[in-house]
């Protein structure tokens, strides 16, 4: 999608810090980070969010989760991580690309909502 964020950084039109890239999936640091190690791994295809997977277009989303524990690996992510996608406005999704956090480092709250 021409006008979208996540697809323009898959495309190197904007500048990312890249942690990962395989044919179907991106991984690069969240310009905002929340904890130490903040990752956000996302398909190359254009999905809006989780709400958007169907049966058309979830093999990507197996391929973010094979993707998910080497990048916790190459992160150092050894005693654990939180993976979270946020899905439509109630959960405060601002980039309207399929994208999974990937949060680590340090222990994390135990709330999440
Ligand atoms: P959401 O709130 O949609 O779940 O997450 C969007 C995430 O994208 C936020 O954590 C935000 O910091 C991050 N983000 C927004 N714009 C950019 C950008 O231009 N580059 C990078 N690397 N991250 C971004
Ligand atoms: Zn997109």
């Amino acid at each position: 999608m021409s006008d979208c964020l996540f697809c323009k950084i898959i495309a190197g039109e904007i500048p990312s810090a890249k942690v990962y890239e395989d044919e179907a999936v991106y991984a690069f640091r969240d310009i905002a980070p929340m904890a130490p190690v903040h990752v956000l791994v996302v398909p190359k295809v254009h999905i809006a969010s989780a709400d958007g997977v169907n049966a058309e277009n979830s093999a990507c989303v197996a391929r973010i989760f094979e993707a998910i524990p080497k990048i916790a690996a190459a992160e150092g992510l050894t005693n654990g991580y939180r993976v979270i996608t946020n899905c439509g406005e109630d959960a405060c999704q601002t980039v309207k690309h399929l994208h999974f956090h990937i949060l680590g480092g340090k222990p994390l709250p135990e709330t999440m909502a």
